[in-house]
């Protein structure tokens, strides 16, 4: 795998630190617990989709675009930052907004989509839940073009092979830090959501003949149907990034049982979770992904699952922007 032969920009200074969670790790009393702080990188309040965007707006730099589409939730960070990698890069925006939960767009609402109206996006559609996304951004796409504009889509969450790139380049970039570090590393989670961010790691981490265990903590999809779209992701991914060896289906492990009722609605173990890592290390999480990911972390320590002893690296995604739409689910007591 040679990422250099790709288009790319760049948004981050540098690797994001990987740092031990002292606290944490002796809170749980199981395997040492390390963080991947993806959430500081570059664009806007930073997160995983930076990553991808780095491979997907130089793609759309070079087909000439001058305003990007996408699409995703009404507090999407993924729309968070498409919008601000554009207004870096001097593109014009529109976005796509799903109500994935009836009822939940609220032009008013803070978090993301305050920082949606401050980052000055051109244009917001709100469709409801199902409603065909890819169709509904052609549309968005069609009337740039009949208006003399230049579209370029980028798929919900950067979640083609191109964007899954970047995180490729972070799996490469975490083994080259563990092992300055001498950290040797028993496992590794992180979340499943899209599915870029976890195939990305898969064909990395395969690619290079890690050997590290990943484990997807799915925030919406049955694990099946998660497990199924992200080999095929992981393929595409490992094809375009060079990879001679197919990766094989038991490569992917997702796991479902922290979802609760639904994608974004909230769990009191999510909850929990966001308290125990701003309690524990100072460290933000957030309602939607991460305090979902981190909650199935917990368990999996708590259960014995991740072994005794041993080192375990989180991944943080990013996405603390939707605290502040989430105020009474953060502070929520954990027997209410
Ligand atoms: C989008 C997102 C995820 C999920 O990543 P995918 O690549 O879509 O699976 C995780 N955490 C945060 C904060 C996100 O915004």
């Amino acid at each position: 795998m040679h990422l250099a032969r790709i288009p790319r920009r760049r948004y981050t200074h540098g690797p994001t630190p990987i740092e031990h969670l002292p606290r944490l790790s002796e809170h749980l009393a199981g395997p040492q617990i390390y963080i991947k702080r993806d959430d500081l990188l570059g664009l806007a309040a930073g997160g995983n989709k930076t990553r991808k965007l780095e491979f997907l707006v130089a793609d759309a730099l070079a087909s000439g675009a001058n305003t990007l589409v996408t699409t995703g939730a009404v507090q999407s960070n993924h729309c968070r930052l498409t919008l601000a990698a554009a207004v870096k890069e001097g593109l014009r925006c529109r976005l796509v907004l799903e109500e994935r939960v009836a009822g939940s767009y609220s032009p008013d609402a803070s978090g993301n989509n305050l920082l949606f109206h401050l980052l000055g996006v051109d244009d917001v559609t709100v469709v409801p839940a199902g409603t065909d996304l890819d169709a509904a951004m052609q549309q968005v796409a069609d009337q740039i073009t009949a208006d003399g504009g230049k579209p370029y889509v980028v798929p919900g969450g950067g979640s083609n092979a191109l964007g899954a790139l970047g995180y490729v380049s972070c799996a490469e970039e975490m083994l080259a830090q563990t092992s300055d570090m001498g950290l040797p590393l028993d496992h590794i989670v992180c979340a499943s959501g899209s599915g870029g961010t976890h195939a990305g790691l898969v064909a990395g981490l395969y690619g290079n003949q890690a050997g590290i265990p990943l484990t997807g903590i799915s925030v919406r999809a049955e694990r099946a149907a998660q497990e199924t779209k992200l080999h095929t992701l992981a393929n595409a991914t490992s094809r375009l990034a060079g990879a001679e060896r197919e990766v094989p289906a038991d490569a992917i492990t997702v796991r479902d049982e922290y979802v609760g009722p639904g994608y974004s609605l909230p769990t009191p173990e999510m909850s929990a979770a966001i308290q125990l890592f701003a309690r524990t290390e100072g460290i933000l999480l957030d309602p939607v992904y991460t305090g979902k990911t981190a909650a199935g972390l917990v368990d999996l320590v708590r259960t014995g699952e991740l072994g005794s002893d041993g080192n375990v690296l989180f991944v943080h995604t990013g996405g603390s922007p939707a605290l502040y739409a989430y105020q009474d689910v953060v502070l929520a007591e954990p027997d209410e």
